[in-house]
């Protein structure tokens, strides 16, 4: 039960409504018997402003952030973590008695249950296929390049769009990671891209592709040039099971969707907030139980 002493936390976002952050926020906080409460809060860009100040008023212990505040809160906060400011974007604010720090668990929240699977050390030296290059594919980049992997390239449709973005991360890998990686951008449709294919150990699909209701649209792949051990990642999570994973399973690669990249995200922030990450399994069942609703 909430008391006068439960201590708040939010997710703000225009709209925000649709938010699975509270589902999988408050099993974590209920199952491990913490005196939080987490709620969904609208803010229209007008008023990030007003509801930062509010919020350190109000002294919440720490907020999410999503579309459209990731990088308008920025100017807003005390502090940015690296990642996070070379990012751009903010996912997390943590408030230290009025000192707000802004962060990112995007990155974490990809790259962990990858290692679960391939390693520690597992993309060390690794070719990486990273299909998009919008927001989601920044933090993908970031993480892909800490884990020291040796080759990114970037295949989308409109190659121009995405180069500035492949010129900042090279940069980005000079000054953060080893500097040592290469990263090239290539016309899905072109000859470049089945070559990449052919190279390729780890394939990602950081576009919109597949995701409902357009479940039946998948990026084009030719599975005929993906070498067998290729492990297919899609960062989508509605459905479970992409267009793009089904044709990748058929075709016998090992896959993961972006349901523990969404509940990965959730239990960086929570373990910044509380000391407690929640329970990983609890957090992935209510997302799950909440989606099939
Ligand atoms: P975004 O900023 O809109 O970027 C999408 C990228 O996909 C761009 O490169 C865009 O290319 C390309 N794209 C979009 N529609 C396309 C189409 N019809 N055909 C070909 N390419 C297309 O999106 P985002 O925010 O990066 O998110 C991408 C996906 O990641 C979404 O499905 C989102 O749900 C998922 N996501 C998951 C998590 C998680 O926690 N699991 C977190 C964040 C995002 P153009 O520039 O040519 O349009």
């Amino acid at each position: 039960m909430y008391t006068g002493a439960t201590k708040n936390l939010a997710v703000i976002g225009y709209p925000i409504a649709h938010s699975l952050s509270p589902v999988i926020q408050n099993t974590a906080l209920t199952g491990a018997g913490l005196d939080y409460a987490y709620i969904a809060i609208p803010v229209a860009p007008a008023d990030l402003p007003a509801a930062v100040a509010g919020f350190r008023a109000m002294n919440f212990r720490g907020w999410n952030v999503t579309i459209p505040h990731k990088s308008a809160i920025i100017p807003l906060l005390d502090e940015i973590e690296p990642a996070a400011a070379a990012l751009g974007a903010v996912n997390t604010v943590i408030n230290n008695d009025g000192h707000l720090i802004g962060t990112n668990t995007d990155v974490i929240g990809f790259i962990e249950p990858l290692k679960a699977r391939l390693g520690e050390s597992g993309l060390e030296g690794k070719n990486a296929v990273l299909m998009g290059a919008g927001g989601a594919a920044r933090a993908v980049l970031w993480a892909l390049l800490s884990a020291d992997i040796k080759n990114i390239t970037i295949a989308v449709r409109t190659p121009a769009k995405a180069e500035p973005l492949a010129e900042e991360f090279r940069r980005l890998d000079k000054e953060h990671f080893s500097g040592t990686a290469e990263i090239t951008v290539v016309d899905w449709t072109g000859e470049e891209y089945p070559v990449a294919l052919s190279a390729c150990d780890l394939l990602i699909n950081a576009t919109p592709l597949g995701m409902a209701p357009h479940t039946e649209a998948a990026p084009p792949v030719d599975w005929q040039k993906l070498k067998a051990e290729a492990f297919c990642y899609d960062i989508i999570y509605t459905p479970a099971v992409t267009a793009f994973l089904s044709q990748a399973a058929e075709h016998g690669h090992a896959t993961l969707n972006g349901e523990e990249m969404l509940v990965g995200q959730a239990r960086a922030a929570l373990e910044k907030w509380t000391g407690c990450s929640g329970d990983k399994e609890a957090m992935l069942k209510a997302l799950r139980s909440a989606l099939e609703k």
